[in-house]
């Protein structure tokens, strides 16, 4: 395998794939580095190759991603590195080192641009017996639905503030799986006062409106309740879950899926210096570009989530953008010839801004977010409670004085999950969180040893 390259892309998903179509014929090598097995990202978690799946992820809605991961997958000017993290980001001469680990341990990619690509996570958020077996993000509730066609519950209750609890609740009740109840801690008011604040924008996306519309029409058939102004309090169980208690009352469940929205995963560009801005109501961080998605440090670019929660459209728009951004960089296109392939996407990039704007006023969850307890874990890697953050905050600490007293932020997820609700809990705009470390990912040992 070559371990140096023109180009390395993080990320498979519909912003890498079209990045990567963006720059098919240029005669670049490329490689794409990617935590899962096949191509897809998140919203097309592909199951595993030996699964016969009929009428996988049906719908409009995945059409033309379903149409874009097969050109890319038919590509043969990229190398596939799927079951790769990649745990670092250096720059490196005029080009840069990506530090990948995977089956065969740590490699390091040697490369003359990156393109970080690698998506939003669920926002982590800590309530009273958030710990239990049996409490996911919905995220990750979907994910087991999309790639291994399982429903990780018998009873599942959807909690938290953003409409793609419906679509998720939808899709476990088509798999065949029991939601007890989606909870929307908003009253159904304040939502749709967000959506006529912003008509045009809404008018625009009615395909997108119509999805939830038919999610919910979907779960209206199936009996499911779906209930406004219901704030989760906390989750119940002895040694898992067997209920939440909500605002209006206890709900028997096994499985509770938060979803109160998606963070940049932005640490890869964080760990070289790129600039970054504070990425919306849900908190993180997402990396600034420019007009052709360079970050602030020449030759890295940065596409899709990444660069801020905007959905798939606009993650391929931005991944398309990039390709052409990079290829002009590279000098492979002229100034002329790059503007002008750039005006399609420039819009619906554009565009999609406009639409994720509305969703993040309509999911916006400050004030509506579950209280914790003292004794509740804050940062579960290193089992942190919010009292022992909580006296550090008192005494004046930002987020890294609370990292190195606590040790909050400092486990196997290096603070993906407990940055943005410390940073939420100093309440400073100008904290500027973390100060992001190497390994991005949880990585042996023995494998940064290398072979004995
Ligand atoms: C769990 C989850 C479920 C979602 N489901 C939906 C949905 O059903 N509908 C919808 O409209 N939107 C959904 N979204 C939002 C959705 O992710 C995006 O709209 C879209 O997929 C963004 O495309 P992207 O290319 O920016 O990132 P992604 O599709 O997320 O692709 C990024 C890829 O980068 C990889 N990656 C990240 N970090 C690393 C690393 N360090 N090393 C190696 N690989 C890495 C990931 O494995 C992933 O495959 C979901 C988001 C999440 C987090």
């Amino acid at each position: 395998m070559a371990d140096a390259f023109d180009l390395v892309i993080i990320g498979g998903g519909p912003a890498g794939q079209a990045a990567a179509l963006a720059l098919d014929g240029h005669g670049l090598s490329i490689a794409v580095v990617d935590e899962q097995l096949r191509p897809g990202g998140q919203i097309l978690r592909q199951p595993p190759a030996t699964f016969r799946v009929a009428n996988w992820l049906p719908g409009k809605t995945y059409d033309p991603l379903k149409a874009q991961l097969a050109r890319f997958a038919a590509l043969d000017s990229v190398e596939w590195l799927g079951g790769h993290s990649a745990i670092g980001l250096l720059r490196d001469g005029e080009g840069f080192a990506v530090q990948a680990s995977g089956p065969e341990g740590a490699r390091r990619l040697a490369t003359r641009r990156v393109l970080v690509a690698a998506g939003c996570q669920d926002l982590a958020v800590p309530l009273p017996g958030w710990t239990l077996p049996g409490v996911y993000a919905a995220g990750g509730i979907q994910a087991f639905v999309k790639s291994q066609q399982i429903v990780p519950g018998e009873r599942v209750v959807l909690a938290g503030t953003h409409p793609l609890m419906l679509m998720i609740a939808a899709q476990i009740v088509a798999a065949g799986g029991t939601v007890a109840s989606v909870l929307f801690a908003q009253d159904m008011g304040t939502m749709v006062r967000s959506v006529l604040a912003r008509t045009g924008a809404a008018l625009g996306y009615a395909t997108d409106l119509m999805a939830a519309a038919g999610a919910m029409m979907a779960l209206r058939r199936a009996g499911v309740p779906v209930r406004f102004g219901v704030g989760l309090e906390a989750v119940l169980g002895d040694t898992r879950v067997t209920a939440v208690r909500t605002s209006a009352g206890e709900i028997a469940c096994d499985a509770v899926g938060l979803c109160y929205g998606f963070v940049p995963q932005s640490a890869l560009p964080r760990m070289a210096g790129a600039r970054v801005r504070p990425a919306g109501p849900a908190g993180g961080w997402a990396v600034l570009a420019d007009e052709w998605m360079e970050s602030s440090i020449p030759g890295l670019f940065v596409a899709g989530e990444t660069t801020g929660v905007a959905g798939a459209p606009a993650a391929m728009a931005a991944g398309e953008l990039a390709g052409i951004g990079i290829a002009r960089k590279m000098g492979l296109i002229d100034a002329t010839t790059a503007s002008r392939s750039a005006g399609t996407p420039r819009r619906a990039h554009a565009d999609r801004l406009e639409f994720a704007a509305l969703l993040d006023a309509v999911a916006d969850p400050t004030g509506h977010l579950p209280r914790p307890a003292p004794d509740t874990i804050a940062c579960r890697c290193e089992d942190v409670t919010f009292a022992a953050i909580d006296a550090e905050i008192a005494g004046g600490g930002s987020a890294n004085a609370v990292k190195l007293v606590t040790r909050c932020g400092m486990g196997p997820c290096q603070g993906r999950n407990c940055e943005p609700t410390l940073l939420r809990r100093i309440g400073r705009a100008d904290d500027p969180g973390f100060t992001q470390r190497f390994p991005a990912r949880p990585v042996t040992i023995g494998d940064l040893a290398g072979p004995a």
